[in-house]
């Protein structure tokens, strides 16, 4: 569940996709305002997970002796 209330009607009923991706809409359940994209919600819940997985596959590419500089 999103921890995120209505910013319109203050409700915290909010209507999500099952299977969101980034660009999917959290919309208030009750008056229909549009909140944030998915991916704005889950970055500001866990900070900059994309980044970190770039560190990850650019450390795991160094190991292997593979350059992504270029
Ligand atoms: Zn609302």
């Amino acid at each position: 569940m999103l921890d995120m209330t209505c910013h319109r009607c203050g409700s915290n009923s909010l209507h999500v996709a099952e299977d969101a991706v980034e660009w999917d809409e959290v919309i208030c359940r009750e008056c229909g305002e549009f909140l944030a994209t998915y991916g704005a919600v889950m970055a500001a819940i866990r900070p900059t997970p994309l980044a970190d997985a770039c560190l990850k596959t650019q450390w795991l590419a160094r190991g292997m002796g593979i350059s992504l500089a270029d």
